[in-house]
């Protein structure tokens, strides 16, 4: 298993820095092409490879309009059809759903999932047709990108210490030297990106020679819930990543009063522009309006959760060998744009990052990690099955006259999601609802009759208020 590393640059001097904008700005240009051309089930889906595209561009001549080195732009047509299939695999579990929805018999659902999964849907109407319906045809506005590949770079430490990477530039021969901030040189294919006059170069290592790799995992067999306050919450009802909260609501507070100050920055400058005083309008847009230092700062932000997330990942993983929860991936298909409100903004970025750690961490240290269905594990009561309120980080069973930390309750949920015999990872929503309102039917007809009358019950379910509904 691979994972990402990225090395900082340090200041690079303006003339270098515009040579690799330049190169950047000519690949996005070839990337948008790829998107266009290949984007969609007529290229990448009827199983075009990057070495076709390579061989029909240099055939009819597309790549000379590009202005770029030929290495250059193989490795970028190379990664946008990399891009354009991962694409197409978000897409899948959209259908994945609609396949559960269609049919119920196990043979079909059985052919269904293996003809999606081998990319052999194209014949198969429904599959199809729903591929056509999810996978839209996406768009590239990647310009800041550079893929170097292994052999087209160099790296030297100089007198005094200080590591070089040499990349090539626009012309032949002539590489464009970068000093690292770092003394571990890169490895393998890189990936350069610009922003705010430094260079990022990500690439990628072997799992198994990282340090934590090593920790071995724990024996239990856990559930996990995805919190805002902690990132997870397991089953036996300890948190992990008790900091998360706050760094949540501490960048939301400070996005928004940014975002406050920079609109009427913004406005006073179109005010002095519409005056004719431009100059004051340019000063204002460049010493004030400027993103290199919001970028620098939204970068160590996004740092600093991904270490926390990690870190509650790593504790999990202590204490398990197995991992059941929510299937996370789940509303990231598509190029959905994340919503305009901050807080939820925040929380459906995290939880990205939840599945990619729950993944990653898992397969390095050994542990199973199994994603559940986990539809109303946060409104029904893990001891007797009904449904009951959730108020903040409380949830009220009327049956079992109890109030449960929440988060608790829901991980206990998800531990037992992967034993029942009747609720899969695809069974659709409203059919989980069923099952459960059926279960509680059944076994409170054989009690004698409760204060709690099932009437009040039912009404509940049907219209559970909306701090219930974040699951
Ligand atoms: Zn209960």
């Amino acid at each position: 298993m691979k994972v990402t590393r990225i090395a900082y640059s340090a200041a690079l001097n303006p003339g270098k820095y515009a040579v690799l904008q330049e190169q950047a700005r000519r690949l996005g240009r070839v990337r948008s092409e790829v998107w266009q051309r290949y984007g969609s089930v007529d290229g990448v889906g009827s199983g075009l490879r990057d070495r076709q595209v390579r061989d029909r561009w240099l055939a009819d001549g597309t790549h000379v309009q590009f202005g770029v080195l030929a290495n250059a732009w193989k490795e970028t047509v190379r990664d946008a059809i990399a891009d354009i299939a991962a694409n197409r695999e978000a897409a899948k579990a959209k259908v994945r759903q609609a396949i559960a929805r269609h049919t119920d018999d196990p043979t079909e659902l059985k052919r269904m999932f293996t003809a999606l999964k081998a990319n052999q849907w194209i014949a198969d109407p429904f599959l199809a047709r729903q591929m056509r319906k999810h996978w839209r045809r996406g768009k590239s506005h990647v310009h800041d990108q550079i893929v170097v590949r292994a052999d087209q770079y160099n790296t030297v430490v100089d007198g005094r210490g200080r590591l070089w990477l040499a990349v090539p530039g626009l012309q032949r021969r002539k590489m464009v030297r970068i000093p690292l901030s770092t003394t571990v040189a890169p490895t393998g294919t890189l990936r350069l990106i610009l922003r705010g006059g430094r260079v990022e170069v990500h690439y990628q290592i072997d799992a198994s020679a990282m340090r934590s790799s090593q920790r071995p995992c724990g024996q239990a067999t856990l559930g996990v819930d995805k919190g805002y306050t902690e990132a997870l919450t397991d089953s036996d009802g300890d948190p992990h990543g008790e900091r998360l909260g706050e760094l949540l609501t501490t960048e939301s507070d400070r996005l928004k009063e940014r975002n406050r100050r920079r609109a009427k920055l913004r406005s006073i400058a179109n005010t002095a522009a519409a005056r004719g005083d431009h100059a004051k309008a340019h000063r204002i847009k460049v010493n004030n309006l400027g993103t290199v230092k919001r970028d620098r700062q939204a970068a160590r932000h996004r740092a600093r959760v991904r270490t926390e997330i990690f870190t509650a990942v790593h504790e999990v993983v202590d204490k398990a060998v197995t991992i059941m929860a929510e299937d996370l991936t789940k509303r990231f298909t598509g190029r959905k744009k994340l919503p305009k409100n901050i807080n939820r903004r925040l929380a459906a970025w995290t939880k990205g990052i939840t599945a990619e750690a729950l993944k990653n961490v898992s397969e390095r240290r050994g542990s199973a990690h199994v994603p559940v269905n986990a539809a109303y594990t946060s409104q029904t009561c893990h001891r007797c099955g009904a449904f009951g309120r959730r108020s903040g980080d409380r949830f009220h069973c009327t049956p079992c006259g109890v109030v449960w930390q929440a988060d608790v309750n829901a991980a206990i949920n998800i531990l037992h999601r992967a034993g029942d015999p009747d609720i899969a990872l695809h069974t659709p929503p409203q059919r989980v609802k069923q099952i459960l309102q059926d279960r509680t039917d059944r076994h409170r007809t054989r009690l004698p009759v409760q204060d709690s009358s099932p009437a009040t019950a039912g009404r509940r379910a049907n219209n559970p208020n909306r701090s219930t509904m974040s699951k």
